[in-house]
């Protein structure tokens, strides 16, 4: 009796001891692995973002020392230097990192610059800016997106980027002009607002579309707008009653 009681006892505490102990290291591999997620970006930077013809060497540092994972849900770390946009809520989607690192790169940054972006999402593209220039300002239109995000780079300790909930298509005139602005959600045509907020040698990229859409840079040049075309892309549509009331 005294024998039986005593291996129920030791059952009691030894399996939730080993059930623990491999929990812990489940954890520890998923949350902890520093050093594989290094790894992971050096792969991603060499084989999806260099092979694919960036050059920049600021754009490949700052990809590298961004850490991706961190802006998209834990359920996803595993694959977050994967060569995919990634869900991150509410319908919406971290983009490709290969597509983050074009838009960047043809985006010209000085370090002394004043960056707008439309579309903030997780704070990804936003935390890469950061790293590039002085000043970063990022609208995102889903109010609990842009909570996160704001505290998310606050977070990381990103002090040089503003986020506010709101509708991009009107930018953000109390902080114009922008020496380059980005935009990461796709209107059907270039928002007027926009290229008001553009400072004059300045640069804007964005996906314009709506089925098919084509990745654009603008450069605005003695008031005029010098209109290339880089490549077809996918992105989300840009919502909200600018875009709208433009149709
Ligand atoms: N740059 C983001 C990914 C953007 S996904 C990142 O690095 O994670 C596009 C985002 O644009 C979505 O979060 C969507 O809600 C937002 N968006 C769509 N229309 C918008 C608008 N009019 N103003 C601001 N944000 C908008």
């Amino acid at each position: 009796m005294v024998r039986k009681m005593a291996s129920m006892l030791l059952g009691f505490f030894i399996i939730p001891v080993v059930f623990a102990s491999c929990m812990n290291e489940k954890r520890g591999t998923e949350l902890n692995p520093k050093g594989d997620f290094k790894a992971m970006r050096e792969k991603m930077v060499d084989t999806q973002i260099k092979k694919r013809g960036v050059k920049d060497p600021r754009v490949l540092s700052a990809l590298l020392k961004v850490e991706r994972h961190r802006f998209v849900p834990e359920e996803y770390f595993s694959s977050a230097y994967s060569d995919q946009p990634l869900p991150i809520g509410e319908g919406q989607t971290i983009s490709q990192p290969y597509i983050v690192a074009l838009m960047t790169e043809l985006l010209e940054l000085k370090e002394d610059e004043k960056v707008l972006e439309i579309g903030t999402g997780s704070g990804y593209q936003a935390a890469i800016l950061a790293e590039l220039v002085e000043e970063v300002y990022s609208i995102e239109i889903i109010e609990s997106l842009a909570f996160v995000a704001k505290n998310r780079l606050l977070k990381l300790g990103y002090q040089n980027v503003k986020v506010k909930a709101g509708d991009g298509y009107l930018g953000w005139p109390e902080a114009a002009p922008f020496d380059a602005i980005i935009v990461t959600a796709a209107p059907d045509h270039i928002p007027k607002p926009l290229i008001e907020q553009l400072k004059e040698g300045g640069r804007m990229v964005l996906p314009v579309g709506i089925y098919t859409q084509e990745l654009k840079k603008i450069v605005k040049q003695s008031g005029k707008l010098e209109t290339t075309d880089v490549i077809p892309v996918v992105f989300v549509p840009m919502t909200g009653e600018g875009v709208k009331g433009k149709r």
